[in-house]
């Protein structure tokens, strides 16, 4: 039970925290993927959760991550990044990429829409 509550009062954390980032387009909370695994054929992922945009931001384009982070594999993060099923979802796990916060809050500034 008080693990249950821990991990509902983290999401909930989490999710306040996401929606503070005021991103007024589509996006989702994703990590880089640079391959699949051979052996389980689940996504090789990277530590730190960015905004994905699922729509144009500025000067930023849907599928690219606000902070510019590099998509080494196209393939695997359209496959496993680029689907929406999960938009909500993926939302339960704060964004930690100090260069997307820091760019949300900069074009939030600007009045980048
Ligand atoms: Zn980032």
């Amino acid at each position: 039970m008080a693990m249950a509550l821990i991990r509902y009062m983290k999401t909930a954390e989490a999710i306040r925290f996401n929606e503070s980032l005021r991103i007024p387009v589509k996006w989702k909370q994703a990590k880089t993927v640079s391959g699949v695994s051979k052996r389980t054929g689940a996504p090789i992922q990277g530590k730190v959760g960015h905004v994905l945009l699922l729509e144009d931001w500025g000067v930023r384009e849907k599928g690219e991550f606000l902070c510019g982070a590099r998509i080494r594999n196209p393939l695997a993060h359209q496959l496993f990044n680029m689907n929406e099923w999960d938009v909500e979802a993926s939302k339960y796990q704060r964004v930690t990429c100090q260069r997307c916060i820091r760019a949300a809050e900069r074009m939030n500034q600007n009045g980048a829409r």
